[in-house]
């Protein structure tokens, strides 16, 4: 049996803040209380929706460990929780998913067995009482027989749609959720798992669908506030939502944190917290920068601009739920919750901007639509980005050089043979004349990004990055700086991508505490900063 750890973890200055701090989820709280004063209504306690990522929720240990956090966030007011499946757990799903397609069925008795004894050894460590974990144990062994029965079907028809892919990769949120939940009521702590396909409507987008806010919210009052106002904690599937009519659909790839943003903007939440397995956003992913350091505070522009830009640490769209209302989001580590963490607020770090972190994607693939008669085809650049949007694209860098002929962008290598053949289907008749000479791709690259809030205010930022990497013998090619100038990206080899994020993490001494980067720069530096 797995020992719970069963005191509360160290409280720390943020979770003090709840009663008597001065941060912005207490003046949240008190404007909301003296409104309630007004009002006559009973005082609001805060809410708070925190998510566990998959290796937060990875094995009984780090499930017990996520159970004592939400148990000591739990004795200061309302929890909702949202859960990813155990780690590694979706990628399995997905692979097998593709081999059932291809019409290899032996991957799906093996599969099943597998997430069995997973699951039900974890849950043995984690629940005493036997008829409890009976009960658990029939709720997953249902969900594995739909599994099964998804896997069959796949296998049979050779046929793998999005909808069914949905269905399959979403399983593992219904797998882990009902032992987390296991886990706080093990801890004395009322909670029931709840699946999001009852609490989150999106489009009918598989694979990447978006939220309907209106319908959620009324939902989410429903399904959640019953349970909150009983004072027990719902844990929800994150992941995956449904339809209107109840088809299931999923956020995309490490949508859990958006799942968690959407439930926190549908209940007016005091504060989201994003449990992960590092100590924060930091100022490049620590497995290709090691010397990486935690930043304090950021704003949402600066950690949506690195989210979007591949840091897998949030889901891209994470921060749009929150954002007009200005709900804090930190970004926090289960294996060491004594420390603060990230905070994410509109204004992030006041003191100056300029570098606030640098991120990379791989995985993408530059597509290029050239020909002599690109010049004078006033509609190519709508074209081809009503070839991308058909298909939900995220398209992430676009440059256009006219004396070249050519325009080029860039895109998820997923999306790659879908919007080649968009692309070659909308632009036919121009191919069939030779006004379009190719629509090409090159998946051999990667984008680096350099990320801050008024870049403007620093001058110099694109010579030092162009410099910088020059001094390295790194070929850039294709550059693109937003007008908001949140960020500067570029195109480099896939091969050259970490030497790159090497040598601008030390231009910009990102490893230096915030305070020493705002300070002047030494004056050959200086110098140098004018000139280009
Ligand atoms: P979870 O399973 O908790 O959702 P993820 O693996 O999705 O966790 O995201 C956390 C990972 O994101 C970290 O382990 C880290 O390698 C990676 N990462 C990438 N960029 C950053 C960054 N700028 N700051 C922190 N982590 C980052
Ligand atoms: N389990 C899902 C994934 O692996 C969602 C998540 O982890 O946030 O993509
Ligand atoms: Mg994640």
């Amino acid at each position: 049996m797995f020992e719970f750890e069963t005191g509360t973890a160290p409280r720390n200055k943020k979770e003090d803040e709840y009663g008597n701090g001065e941060c912005t989820n207490i003046c949240d709280r008190a404007a909301i209380n003296h409104q309630a004063a007004r009002e006559r209504r009973p005082l609001m306690p805060p809410l708070c929706v925190m998510k566990f990522g998959g290796t937060s929720v990875g094995d009984a240990a780090c499930i017990a460990r996520a159970a004592a956090i939400v148990k000591s966030a739990a004795a200061e007011g309302s929890v909702v929780v949202v859960v990813s499946a155990m780690s590694g757990v979706t990628n399995r799903l997905i692979d097998a998913a593709h081999r059932a397609e291809a019409g290899d069925a032996s991957v799906i008795t093996k599969l099943i067995g597998e997430l069995r004894e997973q699951h039900k050894k974890t849950l043995e460590a984690l629940v005493r009482d036997a008829p409890k974990r009976a009960e658990v144990e029939k709720s997953l062994s249902e969900v594995l027989a739909e599994l099964e029965r998804l896997l069959q079907g796949t296998a049979l028809l050779r046929e793998l749609t999005p909808r069914a892919l949905d269905s399959i990769s979403g399983i593992g949120e219904r797998l882990s959720t009902p032992l987390l939940a296991a886990a706080v009521n093990e801890l004395g702590v009322p909670s029931v798992p709840v699946s999001a396909t009852d609490v989150i409507v999106t489009d009918p987008h598989h694979g990447r669908a978006e939220p309907l806010m209106d319908r959620t919210r009324v939902r989410a009052e429903e399904r959640l506030r019953p349970l909150l106002k009983k004072g027990i904690v719902p844990v929800v599937t994150g992941f995956i939502a449904a339809t209107p009519d109840g088809v299931p659909t999923t956020l995309g790839r490490g949508g859990s944190d958006y799942s968690a943003t959407i439930l926190g903007a549908a209940l007016g939440a005091h504060e989201t917290v994003i449990w992960t397995d590092v100590d924060g956003v930091k100022t490049a992913d620590p497995r290709i920068v090691p010397e990486a350091r935690t930043i304090d505070e950021i704003s949402y522009n600066e950690a949506a601009e690195l989210a979007y830009y591949g840091a897998k640490v949030l889901h891209p769209n994470t921060l749009r739920p929150v954002t007009a209302a200005g709900v804090p989001v930190w970004i926090r580590n289960s294996f060491a919750p004594e420390k603060l963490g990230t905070k994410i607020t509109a204004r992030g770090n006041s003191n100056g901007g300029g570098v606030k972190a640098l991120t990379a994607i791989r995985g993408v693939t530059m597509i290029t639509v050239g020909g002599p008669g690109i010049v004078g085809l006033t509609d190519v650049l709508a074209r081809s980005f009503a070839a991308t949007a058909a298909l939900r694209a995220n398209v992430l860098l676009v440059s256009q050089s006219s004396s070249q002929n050519d325009i080029c962008f860039v895109i998820s290598s997923a999306d790659e043979k879908q919007t080649v053949e968009a692309l070659r289907q909308a632009f036919a008749p121009e191919i069939a004349e030779q006004t379009v000479e190719h629509v090409s791709s090159n998946s051999g690259i990667a984008i680096v990004a350099v990320v801050g809030e008024n870049m403007h205010g620093i001058p110099g930022v694109a010579g030092r990055t162009f410099s910088a990497l020059g001094r390295e013998g790194i070929n850039i090619s294709a550059i693109a700086q937003g007008s908001s100038e949140y960020n500067i990206s570029l195109v480099v080899d896939a091969n050259a991508m970490q030497r790159a994020m090497l040598t601008l993490h030390k231009e910009f001494r990102l490893n230096e505490p915030a305070s020493a980067i705002q300070q002047p720069l030494s004056p050959g530096r200086a110098t140098a900063d004018r000139v280009s």
